[in-house]
């Protein structure tokens, strides 16, 4: 079984991540996509910070219309921040006979070697990469290029081009009253503003 996973804040969920993780399912044939949200420490929440629980639902709206994603609370379970090298290293623990893949934006591939166990993390897992707009390709193909031969990295640069849309983005639109259409799933649409999400 090829598996992504796709870890995030995901506050909220939007079309840029479930178009990363289903350009990563086309292009290199993964049979599921596990959308993982990380735990969030209770101090660094503040009112425009969503709940776990929030988060959760919202990805749970948006997977619903996409075949092959789901939703992981592997890590909001574990109620501490996790670290991807050691979700990665008990993934396969868990799972041996799959093939881990993950997903990232490439905003996230720039600074991947400064993360805990970067260099091991890279060993680990192979990785599929989306090219945020506003980042240069060329510039992202040559980090992908050193990280392929400082730490033999097995490195996609997925094809598709990634939506322009950011978690931030939704947050400030919400709060200025502005709409959020077409940058979400409706159905996510609906949950924040029956929440009063982002207020
Ligand atoms: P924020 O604006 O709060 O920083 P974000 O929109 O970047 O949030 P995260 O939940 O932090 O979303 O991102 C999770 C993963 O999804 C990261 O690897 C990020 O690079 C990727 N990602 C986020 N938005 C996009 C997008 N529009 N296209 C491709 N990948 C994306």
């Amino acid at each position: 079984m090829k598996t992504g996973i796709l870890g995030g804040t995901f506050d909220p969920v939007h079309l840029g991540h479930t178009g990363v993780a289903e350009a990563a399912t086309k292009e290199l044939g993964l049979d599921r996509v596990m959308m993982m949200p990380v735990h969030i420490q209770p101090f660094k929440q503040d009112r425009r910070t969503a709940s776990a629980e929030d988060r959760v639902a919202m990805l749970a709206l948006a997977v619903a219309r996409c075949d092959k994603l789901e939703v992981s609370t592997y890590e909001i379970e574990n109620e501490v921040v996790s670290y991807t090298y050691d979700t990665i290293r008990a993934l396969s623990e868990r799972h041996p006979e799959d093939e881990i893949c993950f997903i990232m934006g490439s905003d996230s591939l720039m600074s991947i070697d400064t993360w805990y166990k970067g260099a091991e993390l890279l060993g680990l897992c192979s990785f599929a990469v989306g090219l945020r707009p506003g980042d240069d390709r060329a510039a992202v193909e040559a980090k992908a290029a050193l990280l392929r031969e400082r730490y033999s990295a097995e490195i996609t640069l997925l094809q598709e081009m990634m939506l322009p849309v950011s978690s931030t983005q939704i947050r400030e639109l919400v709060e200025r009253g502005e709409p959020i259409y077409g940058l979400v799933a409706p159905e996510v649409e609906v949950y924040i503003d029956e929440h009063d999400l982002y207020l």
